[in-house]
């Protein structure tokens, strides 16, 4: 855990960038900071690490003081991922991973085996790991971030801004990643970020800031996109709030529809010109074909997205009423096979209800 006690920073020129900051980033999970440009976000990642003192308050890291913790010692309980990664440019992607095991008198072998473990972790082949970061894509580079930042198995991460720099595309699947290695490596994470859907995709935990750094609002997603402290944050959190929200609630108590479902050219027990599920011989649906000739046509087949029945949440059912041709999601079980179908007006009432439920909670 680390945990913020009535902590102030007051830059010399007299700015109060973070106001009397209480909260608990909980163990293994990830906490994130997020507010607009000037809230203090950075200032207050920074003081973790020490490379900025605060004025006053306290900081905990697990059950010591920052304070009075050793720099070198508390640095190295502490992975440090920054925007751009921050890479040395004369070194290479793999010295660079081995920065801090180099550091702390890690021998040279040891180092190497862990980095080129870490960077197949990351995401990155073999081959890159000779490589200098401006041989590197952003993303890539970013990657290198990360495993440098794991190099030393910190229980502690930091990370400012780490997905901002890179597209969105690949700003998603770096999110995706994080998500993935984060569910193995259960780090105790406080992130920094300016955007409010990475905040909500990303966190266990959000702490809102407003200017001056004063805390808005913390939470999971789910509650802050239910009930927002104050105006501020329901700005913040934009006009997608609702459609937000949905991605938190649980489909799995919903019974599918049985619309008939067939292998392209079956025959099928539906009216003529009906919507039908395709699939493919192992049962996992295709999309959307019309009843030809009692027949599942093989023309004009809508290709569709399928929702988990298990794992899925409202937004992405709605989303795949929504693009559907006949306003129906089809739902698969854990193993991608058909399950049924359901259509947009129930999706919409199981939706208000369960977040009905989240409101009142
Ligand atoms: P964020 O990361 O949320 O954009 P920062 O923590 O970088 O915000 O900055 C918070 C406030 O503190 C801003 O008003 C910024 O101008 C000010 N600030 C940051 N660093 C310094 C500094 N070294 N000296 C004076 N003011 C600073
Ligand atoms: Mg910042």
């Amino acid at each position: 855990m680390i945990r913020f006690t009535n902590v102030v920073k007051t830059y010399d020129n007299g700015t109060t960038a973070v106001a009397d900051l209480s909260f608990t980033a909980p163990t293994g999970k990830i906490t994130v900071l997020v507010g607009p440009s000037g809230c203090g976000k950075t200032t207050t990642l920074r003081m973790v690490n020490r490379l900025i003192e605060q004025s006053s308050g306290a900081i905990l890291l697990g059950d010591e003081d920052n304070a009075k913790m050793d720099t070198i010692r508390m640095r190295r309980k502490i992975g440090y991922v920054i925007q751009n990664a921050g890479l040395f440019p004369h070194q290479t992607v793999l010295d660079n991973v081995c920065a801090v095991p180099y550091l702390i008198g890690t021998d040279k072998q040891t180092a190497r085996i862990r980095a080129a473990d870490l960077l197949e972790l990351v995401g990155l082949d073999r081959e890159y790991a000779s490589r200098y970061p401006w041989q590197l894509s952003g993303g890539q580079q970013q990657r290198v971030g990360v495993a440098r930042a794991l190099a030393a198995d910190p229980p502690f991460m930091l990370m400012d801004e780490p997905f901002s720099a890179v597209d969105p595309i690949v700003r998603k699947q770096l999110q995706s990643e994080f998500l993935r290695i984060q569910a193995d490596l259960a780090k105790t994470i406080i992130m920094v970020t300016h955007d409010i859907d990475e905040a909500l995709r990303l966190g266990d935990q959000i702490v809102v800031l407003k200017e001056g750094g004063i805390l808005a609002q913390i939470g999971s997603p789910a509650e802050i996109l239910a009930n927002p402290a104050d105006r501020f944050v329901a700005d913040f959190l934009g006009e997608s709030r609702g459609y937000h929200a949905l991605s938190f609630e649980h489909i799995a108590s919903l019974a599918p529809q049985q619309t008939p479902v067939a292998q392209i050219g079956e025959s099928v027990a539906a009216a003529e010109g009906a919507w039908i599920v395709a699939c493919d011989e192992l049962g996992s649906p295709l999309g959307w074909t019309r009843v030809t000739a009692g027949a599942a046509s093989g023309e004009r087949l809508v290709l569709a997205t399928t929702v988990s029945h298990g794992q899925g949440n409202y937004r992405e059912l709605l989303d795949a009423a929504l693009a559907s041709p006949n306003g129906q999601a089809i739902l698969v079980d854990d193993r991608g096979r058909y399950l049924g179908t359901l259509g947009s007006e129930v999706v919409v009432r199981g939706a208000v209800t369960s977040l009905e439920a989240e409101r009142s909670a």
